[in-house]
């Protein structure tokens, strides 16, 4: 079986769940090598190993951290040399689908950007995307040399399955345009508490219906009870009710978790594009003829105020 590189998320070595979530995708089709670039391999190794990486390729160097994307695709790409791989998984973060395009590009190979699952198929890996705003869901394969592809979190549940992990020096060189963007300045976002939209389980979003920046504690009260992150329509976000950051769409965040609370969001085809490959998706609207009810699992026809708080009581209660 051919091995298949895995590029590691991680923050100072606290490996993020895309990337066991990818390890256990990549089992499928291969045996996993994590790449894992920057400071923390010590850390980071033996929850990979745990995950199934057979090897982890480790390069620490300040370019990771001072300059943008393209020295994490000279290490990329270094990898590839070494290992020779079949296939090459990326999370699909803004900065993934970066260098998964630039690595792409360098390896003269096709990519597959987005996909919700990655299968074996005779002629190498077969991936699942939802395409034209989640209206198709399409399986492809890379023809043209190693298939590049990046995964949206959430797509498999992560299962452990211990490997050796044995941590290997990646030697690289650091080409041109490595420093040509340098990062000058970070400011640690304020932590809400709540888990990251894009890698959330649970999402809690709120719309128009919502009527205003004050109600949405409404919102984040539902979302609080089931450890879910906040989300809102374009709508709610261009009325300055809820932060840009939290829109969810085409237009704002793609998020694919296993349960989607939609509360009065009309379901726009523009905001299905962000969220319709949730697992379970449930909607609160007082309008029975709104065309979110088309597409999801549960349905209530009420009005947002009067069934989110019971809501929120009933899960809390039920938490005891
Ligand atoms: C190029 C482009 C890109 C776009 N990108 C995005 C995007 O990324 N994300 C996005 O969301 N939209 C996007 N839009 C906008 C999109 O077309 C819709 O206008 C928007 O999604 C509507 O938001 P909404 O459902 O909250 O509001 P509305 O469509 O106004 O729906 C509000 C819903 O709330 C219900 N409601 C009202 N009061 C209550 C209550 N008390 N209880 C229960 N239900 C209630 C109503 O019945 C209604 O269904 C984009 C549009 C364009 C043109």
């Amino acid at each position: 079986m051919g091995e298949v590189l895995v590029l590691v998320d991680h923050v100072d070595g606290a490996v993020r769940k895309p990337t066991l979530e990818l390890l256990t995708l990549a089992r499928r089709i291969g045996e996993p090598v994590a790449v894992f670039l920057g400071a923390g391999v010590d850390t980071a190794a033996p929850v990979l190993a745990e995950y199934g990486a057979v090897k982890v390729l480790a390069a620490d160097a300040a370019e990771f951290a001072d300059y943008l994307v393209v020295p994490k695709v000279d290490a990329l790409q270094a990898a590839a040399k070494a290992v020779e791989p079949v296939a090459v998984l990326v999370p699909s973060s803004a900065e993934g689908k970066e260098i998964a395009a630039r690595l792409a590009l360098r390896l003269g190979s096709g990519i597959i950007t987005d996909a919700t699952d990655v299968e074996p198929g005779d002629g190498g890996p077969v991936a699942t995307q939802a395409v034209f705003a989640a209206s198709f869901t399409t399986k492809s394969r890379i023809t043209t040399g190693v298939p590049v592809i990046t995964v949206k979190p959430n797509s498999a549940a992560p299962e452990a399955a211990p490997a050796a992990g044995t941590v290997e020096q990646l030697a690289v060189s650091f080409g041109e345009l490595a420093t040509g963007t340098k990062v000058l300045t970070r400011t640690p976002r304020e932590s809400t508490g709540r888990p990251e939209l894009t890698e959330a389980a649970i999402v809690v979003s709120g719309g128009r219906g919502v009527n205003g920046a004050e109600n949405f504690h409404i919102i984040e009260a539902l979302a609080d009870s089931l450890g879910a992150a906040v989300g809102a329509s374009r709508a709610a976000v261009d009325a300055g009710w809820y932060p840009h950051t939290n829109q969810v769409g085409q237009t704002g965040k793609s998020v694919s978790p296993q349960l989607y609370v939609a509360n009065g969001i009309s379901g726009a085809i523009q905001h299905r594009a962000g969220m319709q490959t949730s697992k379970t998706i449930v909607a609160v609207n007082k309008d029975a003829e709104a065309p979110i009810f088309d597409l999801v699992d549960y349905g209530v026809v009420g009005d947002l105020f009067q069934v989110v708080p019971q809501l929120t009581e009933e899960i809390t209660a039920r938490k005891g």
